[in-house]
């Protein structure tokens, strides 16, 4: 069995993986039972940028290797390209990108580097599975170099339909550089059909009779394989040490009022301001949940660097304040808005003691909140998950409250209907749901994809 040679924007951590994401933990588990190396950015930024020595570090077989970026790599590929291009079309908001021939330059640059610097560290044996939007071009750049190992891609944020695609300025280039890879995994079967009508639309593709597809001289696999989570160990989280503290401070503040909750990073995909809308579209329709119902959204900022990002943060702060000032009483307040992060022990106490989940992004890749709700909920007494059609995780979580989340009345009344919900029915409901997720995990997410991108290589290129 050759080793695993991982490569991500971010890496690790390997320890301590219940402070890490979901993929820290996909990717730790099988990096030890193969051995290999994880390559990624340091996350400094440096004058020698990806030129810098290697930093190194090593846990039993599995050895951490990263690089600097110099700053302008930092603005070109990442603040760039990677937030301010691929993001917000993958995510269908083509009015916040913003091209420039740069940020390509810095893309096609660093991709370049990154990929000459991974050589070195290469065995033959070795299985490379590249991660997300930041390396679409790493698989051509180490074919260039001469490197024929299986190499698989997984995105993990949403592909759009080629209408939206072909709005980026150079999306032959980008989409030719991934049929370098032996495999290409997305979140959702939505995604992989929408590179399928690329390729067949733009790049003149026929589909083999196994599901891959012959396309400018090449046979290319791809498939939907939605991430998963360890939905045991996050119910264990979620009653024990600090969930458990944190559901009874929540439930003693509650004093058996309804809590529903948001978690999200900040960020224009996500529909914050709609969602935040729709609460306040529920106490104006059903003031019966005036001062018995309220709502809780933890909102830690990323990216403010970026225009865009800043700007929804303080859109939501006015709209908390606005929210609040009409409803509010002296022992009650609708919405508190919370722009910090809290460990994930914690949210899963939260959860626990939230009636209703709230998960609406206009476009999401999955949506690993969505999951981790419904892993943290009491099942003799569980709550009701409102999910977004958009979401990736709708397409496996079918017994939610599916809302269009451009809709703010369509979200409010999904939220009246998970008020009122006989607790059978959430019960039934819940029951489905949690078999859903407990049928893959992380760490078989990862399994499924590499047996995949194995077999893959073997049978024909
Ligand atoms: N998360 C966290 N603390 C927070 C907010 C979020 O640990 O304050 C975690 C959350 O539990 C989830 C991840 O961050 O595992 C967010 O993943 P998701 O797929 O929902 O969204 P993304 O941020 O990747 O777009």
């Amino acid at each position: 069995m050759g080793r695993l040679v991982v490569v991500s924007n971010r890496v690790g951590p390997l320890q301590d993986t219940g402070r890490a994401g979901g993929l820290a933990v996909a990717l730790v588990d099988v990096l030890r039972e193969r051995g290999g190396v994880w390559f990624g950015w340091s996350g400094k930024i440096s004058e020698e940028g990806t030129f810098s020595p290697l930093r190194e570090q090593s846990s039993g077989n599995v050895r951490v290797a990263t690089i600097d970026l110099s700053e302008t790599d930092y603005n070109e590929y990442y603040a760039g390209y990677a937030n301010r291009c691929l993001w917000p079309t993958m995510h269908y908001r083509l009015d916040l990108t913003d091209f420039d021939r740069k940020f390509d330059e810095g893309y096609r640059r660093v991709n370049e580097r990154f990929a000459a610097r991974l050589k070195p560290l290469l065995e033959p044996d070795d299985i490379i599975w590249v991660h997300d939007y930041h390396f679409m071009l790493l698989g051509a750049q180490l074919r260039a170099m001469g490197v024929e190992n299986p190499i698989g891609f997984f995105l993990h944020i949403p592909f759009p339909v080629p209408e939206v695609l072909t709005a980026l300025p150079n999306h032959a280039g980008l989409v030719r550089s991934l049929l370098a890879y032996d495999l290409i995994g997305f979140q959702s079967t939505r995604d992989a059909s929408a590179l399928r009508r690329y390729l067949v639309e733009e790049a003149g593709a026929d589909e083999t009779s196994d599901g891959a597809m012959h396309v400018l001289g090449r046979k290319v696999h791809l498939d939907a394989f939605p991430i998963g989570i360890d939905a045991e160990t996050f119910a264990g989280y979620a009653v024990s040490g600090e969930g458990q503290r944190n559901f009874r401070r929540l439930k003693t503040l509650l004093n058996g009022q309804i809590q529903m909750i948001g978690v999200d990073r900040i960020d224009y995909s996500k529909g914050l301001p709609e969602r935040f809308r729709a609460v306040e579209r529920l106490f104006e329709d059903y003031p019966e949940n005036r001062g018995r119902v309220s709502f809780m959204q933890v909102a830690p900022p990323s990216r403010s660097e970026v225009r865009a990002y800043s700007d929804i943060q303080r859109t939501l702060e006015g709209l908390t304040g606005r929210i609040n000032g009409k409803f509010s009483d002296i022992d009650w307040t609708p919405i508190s808005f919370l722009t910090q992060s809290l460990p994930r022990r914690a949210l899963a106490g939260i959860y626990r003691a939230s009636l209703i989940g709230l998960v609406t992004p206009l476009r999401d890749g999955m949506n690993l909140v969505a999951k981790e709700y419904v892993a943290a909920q009491d099942p003799e007494d569980p709550g009701v998950l409102v999910l977004s059609r958009f979401a990736g995780a709708a397409e496996e979580l079918r017994e939610a409250l599916i809302v269009n989340p451009y809709s703010i009345d369509a979200i409010a009344e999904a939220l009246q209907t998970g008020i009122r919900m006989p607790q059978d029915e959430r019960k039934e409901r819940w029951e489905r749901l949690y078999g859903r997720i407990t049928k893959t995990t992380a760490a078989s997410w990862s399994r499924t994809f590499i047996e995949r991108l194995t077999d893959a290589a073997e049978h024909g290129r």
